[in-house]
């Protein structure tokens, strides 16, 4: 063993309060919320060279943000609506229709979406610390002590006050031993995705050609006469900001344990493949696609569920569909259940089970607190919640709002100087309405259209 690798030879990088580990909607919401009194130092910790996960390694549409239907409400807001309101500023957004309805989405620009994160967390003065992974967690009597980051440079511990665990698979948690459920071990684990963009579309053409149901039925044709052999004959392709140029999500690979490496590199690699599958098939098939190329693969095959910590309260299906209140709500959810499983002829099945009412559940606060800790909050994809649940309460309108409600709670904790689990919750509740967060559905249906959406949008 070199002495790099010795836990007691490891240089120590000055302590901060509130260490976040992982930049994507989560963390990063998370470490503003942590920002927002001032009164606390906040290290944002991230593997790659820029913040955003998902959001900006794969996605272009912020869903969650409004319940579905024909009376949509909006339910989320604080700092959420800050990042679409420096998008919307920049001229770099526009609402759509999902195609299976779930609601309006906000489709970015992802691109710029990495550079308004860097600017949100500037602004906010939160350190952020990119090219850092997190490999090890340091324990005291009283809890987590310190993270052991590693760089280029080697190891360093990373002391803190308060942690949370923003990685998407609870690596901090599942380092510090806190029990959690692995997707797959009680049902069949969400299948991944390699999103890829296209340019040089022609979309008017494609629109009058018949627009989606067109590319619906080009795929059963082209699955059925066996000319190009897609994976999948659902899969959604919109227009992105970008003129000309299309996202889709159609990649499908299944029965991945996306914690184990080897099997996660041969989703990546399956994906890519895939995804040159569906050029082919665009290109000789969908009017408008003649000239168009990938010009993007997803950054990172994306991965829909991994570990789900076990927390204080884990949020059920049956939370979701009787719309259950919680006197610790943090959030709102309205967004279906949408469940992206392998089927057994090889095809694909997908469970859209729309919240009853078009109304939205709440999300308890213990739902962000791991199992008898204190010191430690999650957040994102690997908070607290059954399968069913999780496939319903990952969009990042939520996960935006879970970091939201987790920084300003780790926050309230040192002020008060109290663990998270004798948190004041009223007061949590209190402090997340003044940042804008919605807590109660609205009364008064949003207003979607493209002449009045921005005003749904708090400053
Ligand atoms: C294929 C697919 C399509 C989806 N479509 C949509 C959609 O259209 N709209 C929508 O709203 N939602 C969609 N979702 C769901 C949503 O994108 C995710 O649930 C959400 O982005 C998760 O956010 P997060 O912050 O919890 O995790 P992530 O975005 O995964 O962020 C975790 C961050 O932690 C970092 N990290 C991980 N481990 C470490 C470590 N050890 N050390 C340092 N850093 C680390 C990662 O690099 C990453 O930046 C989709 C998900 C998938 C997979």
């Amino acid at each position: 063993m070199t002495d790099a690798l010795r836990k007691d030879r490891i240089p120590a990088l000055p302590a901060v309060d509130i260490l976040v580990v992982g930049a994507g909607s989560a963390g990063c919401c998370a470490a503003l919320a942590a920002r927002v009194s001032r009164r606390h130092s906040v290290t944002l910790v991230e593997r790659y060279g820029f913040p955003g996960g998902t959001s900006t390694q794969m996605l272009d549409t912020f869903y969650g943000f409004f319940t579905p239907g024909d009376s949509p409400r909006k339910v989320v807001g604080g700092i959420p609506d800050r990042v679409v309101n420096a998008l919307d500023r920049a001229g770099r957004i526009y609402l759509r229709p999902n195609t299976y309805g779930a609601g309006t989405g906000v489709t970015y620009d992802p691109e710029f979406l990495k550079f308004t994160w860097d600017t949100l967390l500037e602004e906010a003065g939160v350190r952020v610390a990119l090219h850092a992974h997190l490999v090890d967690v340091e324990e005291g009597a009283d809890g987590l002590r310190a993270a052991v980051l590693w760089t280029k440079r080697g190891f360093f511990r990373q002391p803190a006050r308060r942690f949370i665990d923003a990685s998407g698979d609870a690596d901090l948690c599942a380092l510090a031993g806190m029990p959690f459920e692995r997707a797959g071990d009680l049902e069949p684990a969400q299948t991944l995705t390699t999103t890829f963009r296209m340019c040089a579309v022609d979309l008017g053409r494609f629109q009058s050609a018949g627009g989606k149901s067109m590319l619906a039925a080009r795929m059963e044709e082209a699955v059925a006469s066996g000319r190009h052999p897609l994976p999948r004959k659902a899969g959604s392709a919109h227009a992105m900001v970008q003129p000309g140029c299309i996202a889709t999500v159609a990649v499908r690979v299944a029965d991945v344990d996306a914690t184990d490496h080897e099997q996660l590199a041969a989703a990546e690699r399956e994906g890519r493949r895939q995804a040159y599958v569906f050029e082919a098939f665009f290109r000789d098939c969908v009017p408008g696609f003649e000239n168009a190329m990938i010009i993007g693969l997803s950054h990172h095959i994306g991965v829909r569920e991994t570990r789900r910590v076990y927390g204080e309260y884990r949020l059920t299906r049956q939370d979701c569909l009787e719309v259950r209140r919680f006197d610790d709500a943090v959030l709102l959810c309205g967004a279906p259940i949408e469940d992206h499983r392998a089927a057994r002829d090889g095809g694909e099945e997908t469970e859209w089970t729309l919240i009853p009412g078009g109304r939205a559940y709440d999300v308890p606060y213990r739902t962000l607190v791991p199992k008898g800790r204190d010191e430690v909050w999650v957040a994102g994809r690997c908070f607290s919640a059954t399968h069913s649940a999780h496939a319903s309460c990952r969009s990042m309108g939520q996960t935006m709002a879970m970091g939201q409600a987790a920084g300003l709670a780790a926050a309230l904790s040192l002020e008060t100087d109290c663990g998270a689990r004798s948190l004041d919750t009223n007061e949590l509740r209190e402090r997340l309405r003044r940042l804008g967060a919605l807590l109660a559905l609205p009364a008064t249906p949003a207003d979607t259209s493209a002449r009045g959406w921005a005003n749904n949008f708090s400053s």
